[in-house]
């Protein structure tokens, strides 16, 4: 057994140190809380970054796991399992998209969407290689990945970068359309950017970019790796919006903390890759299957989709109040269902550092966003604890 200061020291000798962590040492957790190693209980509204949709230690989540662990873990894709077979329909359902391949990060997720919309372009015409994302955006950390984030710090040293990617200003269509082209293979959007700072675009941007794809024969690729499985309200935010893309990308929220991602495609391009194209060892895997399900269909059974609607209502309505009462220390607040992000007009970290003495987590991204990405069985009882923690931090800030 180690105490606290033995894990830290330890894990800081061993680990690489690519993290900035708080001095927390988590043990256990149960719903929307979470306990230290030495005992003291805090509410997580940060969830693992927008990951624990049903919170910790879900009775569903927990028994499904264990018995799939006691029965199969992994057997590869050589085989078919039913576990599987079960997981990629209930996900199609609850996407609305015809098709489903399964993989292990967000960063792999999205990979494999870049990859589709490549192939999918060159097979037609050699040129049309190009593919815009946008500035601020945030899509993962493979070279792929990090090279489509719009985000300069996370390119710094990786050079040279794969070559075709460019960037749009988040939100601009006129900006968009001036870069759109038939050499455009796939645009790859935040339908609501997380990292980036929890930025909603204007009402009908999303709109006029599925026009434009149309337009130039483009694939439309949403990146809902922190949006989806109904963090806003709906199962993809997509659904919010009114604008289905030709690839949707999703991680996070899907496996309730279970390492699992994966993208999803209409049926136009359910055969852009053919047997061989693209794959992967553990993606799909009897474990990953078995807890996606499970997370799935408790989302479905308890009706979490809409309580992240309406919990997410009146959690904004509350941070609302807030700007209205600090004018100078609040710049907007902003986002939907449970992906809200309070905008300072200063660095925020203090916020953070308040919450915590008070028992609360929160995150910051873009140094003066704090962000809360609750687990989707947030209860109101919570929020109101949340908010009078808020209240206070930005009293002293
Ligand atoms: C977290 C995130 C990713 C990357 O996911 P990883 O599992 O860390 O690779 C990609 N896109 C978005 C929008 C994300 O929030």
């Amino acid at each position: 057994m180690m105490n606290r200061d033995e894990v830290i020291e330890t894990a800081e000798k061993y680990y690489l140190p690519v993290f900035g962590r708080q001095k927390l040492v988590l043990d256990h957790g149960k719903g929307c809380h979470v306990w230290d190693k030495n005992g003291k209980e805090y509410i997580d509204f940060l969830a693992g970054i927008a990951v624990n949709s049903l919170g910790y230690a879900h009775p569903a989540q927990v028994k499904a796991i264990t018995e799939q662990a006691g029965k199969l873990v992994h057997c590869s894709n050589i085989f078919y399992t039913e576990i599987q077979a079960q997981a990629v329909k209930l996900t199609c359902e609850v996407s609305g998209m015809d098709r489903v391949f399964f993989a292990n990060s967000g960063a792999e997720a999205n990979e494999g969407a870049l990859k589709l919309a490549r192939k999918y372009g060159t097979s037609k015409d050699a040129k049309k290689f190009r593919i815009i994302s946008a500035k601020m955006s945030f899509h993962g950390r493979t070279m792929a990945t990090l090279t489509a984030t719009g985000q300069p710090h996370y390119q710094e040293g990786y050079a040279p970068l794969p070559a075709g990617y460019e960037y749009v200003e988040y939100g601009n269509i006129d900006a968009l359309t001036q870069m759109m082209d038939e050499n455009v293979c796939g645009v790859l959007l935040e339908p609501i950017q997380g990292e980036g700072g929890v930025h909603v675009p204007p009402r009908d941007y999303l709109a006029k970019v599925r026009e434009l794809c149309d337009k130039y024969d483009a694939v439309l690729i949403f990146d809902e790796i922190q949006t989806g499985v109904g963090r806003t309200g709906v199962w993809f935010e997509y659904m919010n919006v009114g604008v289905k893309p030709d690839v949707l990308t999703f991680a996070k929220g899907i496996g309730g903390g279970f390492p699992v991602s994966g993208f999803a495609v209409t049926e136009k391009f359910a055969h852009v890759f053919n047997p061989g194209d693209h794959g992967g060892t553990f993606g799909g895997n009897a474990l990953a299957m078995a807890d996606v399900y499970a997370t799935l269909s408790a989302i479905k059974a308890e009706n979490l989709v809409n309580n992240a609607k309406e919990k997410g209502q009146y959690f904004k309505e509350q941070l609302e109040k807030l700007a209205v009462k600090y004018p100078e220390k609040i710049y907007e607040v902003r986002g939907r269902g449970l992906i809200l992000g309070i905008e300072t007009t200063k660095p925020a970290a203090p916020i953070l550092d308040s919450c915590l003495e008070e028992g609360i987590i929160v995150n910051v991204t873009v140094g003066n966003v704090v962000r809360l990405v609750p687990p989707l069985v947030v209860t109101k009882e919570d929020i109101d604890k949340v908010v009078k923690a808020l209240d206070n931090a930005f009293a002293k800030f």
